[in-house]
């Protein structure tokens, strides 16, 4: 789903003025017309929007589609979702489409012909399988960040700082931002409260409390917020 004229790069972020250190994260944002992305999802500057994606097929509209068309003839045979994509559409165009859509974004439950989003599975951290209405015994809720404690129901708000960036047999580590795994009953020794939104910059800790104002999650912290961006929530 790429557009054929869009060429892959690098973000030019500079992270660290000692050195000019920069971000290096694949740079898929720039304004729209351009043909080089520039900056990563966390430094693009506001109104860029993703090269590397297909948006919606109205003309000059860039909304990230998240409704296709699908195999209808499919559809009716199995009672089973599968999109072709040829047309796709956001949530505000969709009409002027005349074609029937569906929502291409979400997990439908797996059983036939049931159209509501699938949030349920065996496994705590799995993605969706089931609905509510047809979920099997024992299976949980997986948009709850459950404890990982087994038979534990508490909300996970609990886990290890691991740093972003990590230098491991001289070759460079980069891991993602660590999330709550445990409650405050079953967290471990070394870890420490989380509930708070992270900045995203690598190396740092600091609360997330910037972000444009088009977007929907705070991104970054006071240090490494980036110009017209604008604070959420109360301070300190
Ligand atoms: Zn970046
Ligand atoms: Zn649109
Ligand atoms: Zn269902
Ligand atoms: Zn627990
Ligand atoms: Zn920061």
């Amino acid at each position: 789903m790429e557009f054929n004229n869009f060429h892959s790069s690098k973000c030019n972020q500079i992270i660290s003025f000692e050195n000019d250190e920069k971000c290096g994260e694949k740079a898929n944002y720039n304004y729209f017309n351009e043909n080089m992305g520039e900056y990563c999802f966390i430094h693009k500057r506001k109104n860029m929007v993703n090269l590397g994606i297909t948006h919606c097929y109205k003309n000059k509209c860039i909304t990230q589609p998240s409704f296709s068309t699908y195999n209808e003839f499919f559809y009716k045979q199995t009672g089973n979702i599968e999109f072709d994509y040829k047309i796709v559409s956001c949530k505000k165009h969709i009409q002027e489409t005349n074609r029937e859509m569906l929502n291409c974004i979400k997990i439908y439950c797996e059983m036939p012909y049931c159209l509501i989003s699938a949030s349920f599975n065996n496994d705590k951290r799995s993605s969706g399988k089931y609905c509510k209405k047809h979920k099997k015994d024992g299976m949980f809720n997986v948009n709850v960040r459950f404890c990982l404690e087994k038979d534990c129901f508490n909300v996970a708000k609990y886990n290890d700082m691991v740093p972003l960036v990590q230098l491991i047999d001289d070759k460079i580590v980069k891991n993602q931002t660590p999330k709550p795994e445990y409650c405050l009953i079953h967290k471990k020794e070394t870890n420490v409260f989380m509930d708070y939104p992270i900045c995203k910059q690598v190396r740092c800790f600091g609360v997330a409390q910037y972000k444009y104002d088009d977007e929907k999650q705070v991104k970054l912290c006071f240090l490494h917020k980036l110009p017209n961006m604008i604070k959420v929530g109360n301070s300190n």
